[in-house]
């Protein structure tokens, strides 16, 4: 039986676990903390994950809470404009429909749930934070040793890729704020939906329902650029306190947002987080001190920023596709060409997520203004941005140049253009109709006409 060490127990770590365990790998599992401190503890991600990442949970078994989680159906942008008296308004509005809904489980409660899990069917887990120098020694004993120990200290193992990290400091400032009591969307109280809220020049504010350890919440989620109006957690230590500056930004730059968050409270004295780290990429083959070979695994080698939720997502992916190379390699050595190899496989869905959250930091350029703009009157555009959270390899075809985003906004309108006559020449037809005596229609061209305009408007 093959014996493999996976170093830190967050998304990616635990579903490889439990994944190889599953095949009939030894496994050991490090973790800094235990089951109990993690569920106890403060919250760590705003974690909301769609389709293809649930996919690679559901093909393990490990979606325990698909049935506690709000199920959410869509998600919407919403672009603030200039400010003016009492606040910025909403120049852009739109929530596109996920082909799959998204799910959001509050990593303390999986990751606890996921350790546990891995224990009762015999795995072993050490709770140490583990150093190079532990490294060093135990990766003599193991077949494998995978580093999956998120933006902590044991990425000093793995040299930062320059040519794929555009940044080197962070692009913005992190304040997060689980909460009960959020009232749903005026607009769509009907379905959850992950609410992305643009302010231009200033930062992000995202709105997420999640299922958490006191039951169903919000989250609310800013992303400050650095040194501006919504930088402004630093040094804030009281729960209460970070809560209030949450809203205090909502009412000024989102009253939209703040209009249903007047009556929330902090969901536990743990839902609360801020901070900053620069999105990077690193080479994923660690050496240690004694010459022996380390891989890194998701966050550890590429760590992008939250601004398009994608890092949960990611690890569940690089897990996967880690799971398939160690599995297909049999009882070959894992050396360097394999690790390799692994890596690249992963970098291929990689690379677009990387694409993607390095563009959105920068301030947009026009054509993606008037592309983000357009789900306004066009909801296809609206349903296939946000299905881009899902496979962010879609964005290559239409959003990152904008001759590529002009045709296809040409092709959107056309449809609709086209819909639209066929919608007035089934009304036309349908009056004559009557006007001929005919027996009456029972209005399903008309309804038929009028749903191919909304499904394109
Ligand atoms: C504020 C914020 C919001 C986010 N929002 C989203 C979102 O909406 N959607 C999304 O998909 N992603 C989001 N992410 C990103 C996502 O949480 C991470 O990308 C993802 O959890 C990475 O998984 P991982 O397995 O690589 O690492 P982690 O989940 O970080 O797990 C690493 C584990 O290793 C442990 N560890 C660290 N060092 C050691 C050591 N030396 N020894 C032993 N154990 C160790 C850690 O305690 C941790 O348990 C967000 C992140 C942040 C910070």
């Amino acid at each position: 039986m093959r014996k493999i060490l996976i170093v830190g127990a967050g998304q990616s770590g635990l579903q490889l676990a439990l994944g190889l365990q599953s095949k009939g790998y030894e496994i050991t599992l490090m973790s800094n903390r235990t089951a109990d401190e993690i569920r106890g503890g403060r919250v760590m991600s705003t974690q909301c994950m769609f389709r293809t990442a649930l996919g690679h949970e559901r093909d393990l078994a490990l979606n325990f809470w698909d049935e506690l989680a709000p199920r959410v159906e869509g998600l919407g942008l919403s672009v603030a404009g200039p400010p003016a008296s009492g606040g910025h308004p909403r120049v852009v509005d739109w929530v596109g429909r996920l082909h799959g809904h998204a799910q959001n489980v509050d990593q303390r409660i999986k990751m606890a749930g996921w350790m546990e899990t891995f224990e009762q069917r015999g795995g072993q887990v050490v709770i140490h934070g583990a150093a190079v120098s532990d490294l060093d020694v135990l990766d003599r004993k193991y077949d494998l040793a995978l580093v999956a120990a998120g933006k902590g200290e044991l990425v000093s193992l793995f040299d930062r890729d320059a040519a794929r990290s555009p940044y080197d400091t962070p692009r913005r400032a992190l304040a997060v704020a689980y909460v009960h009591g959020l009232g749903p969307r005026p607009e769509h109280p009907d379905f959850d939906a992950v609410r992305c809220n643009l302010v231009p020049g200033v930062g992000e504010l995202f709105v997420m329902p999640a299922l958490t350890t006191t039951g169903r919440a919000d989250i609310l989620f800013w992303e400050g650029v650095p040194g501006g109006p919504v930088d402004a957690f630093r040094g804030i230590t009281d729960p209460s306190e970070h809560l209030e500056r949450v809203l205090e930004l909502m009412e000024w730059f989102t009253p939209w947002e703040y209009a249903r968050a007047t009556k929330v409270e902090l969901t536990d004295a743990g839902g609360t987080l801020s901070g900053r780290y620069a999105p990077t990429v690193r080479h994923p083959i660690g050496r240690l001190p004694g010459g022996g070979l380390v891989l890194g695994v998701a966050d550890v080698v590429v760590a992008n920023d939250p601004i398009t939720g994608q890092g949960s997502n990611s690890a569940a992916k690089c897990a996967a596709t880690y799971l398939a190379s160690i599995v297909e390699h049999g009882d070959r050595p894992f050396d360097e060409e394999w690790m390799r190899t692994t890596f690249d496989r992963y970098w291929q869905s990689a690379r677009h997520v990387t694409r993607w959250t390095n563009t959105m930091l920068a301030p947009p350029p026009e054509h993606i203004v008037n592309l983000l703009a357009a789900g306004t009157t066009f909801p296809a555009v609206a349903h296939r941005i946000a299905n881009g959270f899902d496979d962010p390899s879609d964005f290559e075809h239409f959003f990152y140049e904008p001759e590529k985003t002009a045709a296809y906004l040409d092709e959107v309108r056309e449809e609709a253009e086209a819909a639209e006559a066929a919608a007035a020449l089934a009304a036309a037809e349908a009056e004559s109709e009557a006007d001929d005596g005919a027996e009456a229609d029972d209005g399903a061209g008309i309804g038929g006409g009028a749903e191919a305009i909304r499904s394109v408007r």
